[in-house]
């Protein structure tokens, strides 16, 4: 026996196209001998009731990205690769990462809720604030700051962060203030 890791990863990482174009294999998948064959040029897809798994085990034969996966689609492989995973596992319940870029959704997908715990899921954990513009209270607010680029996630990832805020609400530079925010999601 042996032991595989699973690296999971919400479906919104993926490019919309290629979703569509994995989730289009799945829906027109043959059977062979009972078993579902997804029939991507490339990639070893097993479909799951909230996505699909993509096996890592063509990193032994390939070094090069195929054409037919999408630069994201690599940079998730190699990532999950890298932390020593055998299967890349696309749950759509699953939260994003902020290391990787989020593609536009269908209803709820990628944001973590799903249609039974959808209250649950926005509700903020005690103790969290928010930043608030100190003349009109609204959280529209933003910082400047510098990101470096992190290889590893093939991402932007935050550096400092500086004292000088804007308001996009004033259209103006800004004094920001933390508030706590209540249960229900409102800063208080
Ligand atoms: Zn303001």
């Amino acid at each position: 026996m042996r032991r595989f890791s699973n690296y999971a990863c919400s479906t919104a990482h993926l490019p919309l196209a290629e979703r569509e174009a994995i989730d289009l294999l799945i829906r027109t998948a043959t059977q062979r001998q009972g078993r579902i064959v997804i029939e991507h040029p490339s990639l070893s897809i097993e479909a799951h009731q909230y996505g699909f798994a993509v096996h890592l085990g063509l990193f032994d034969d390939l070094s090069d990205r195929p054409d037919d996966i999408s630069p994201e689609l690599w940079t998730l492989m190699n990532h999950a690769r890298r932390m020593g995973a055998n299967w890349l596992w696309f749950d759509r319940d699953e939260r994003p990462s902020p290391a990787f870029p989020v593609f536009p959704a269908v209803d709820g997908e990628g944001t973590g809720a799903t249609a039974q715990d959808d209250t649950a899921a926005v509700l903020p954990p005690p103790g969290t604030i928010t930043q608030c513009c100190r003349s009109c209270g609204g959280s529209r607010v933003m910082r400047d700051a510098w990101a470096h680029w992190d290889e590893s996630a093939q991402g932007w990832t935050l550096g400092a962060v500086f004292d000088a805020a804007y308001c996009e609400d004033c259209e103006a530079d800004a004094l920001l203030v933390e508030r706590p925010v209540d249960t229900k999601g409102t800063a208080v």
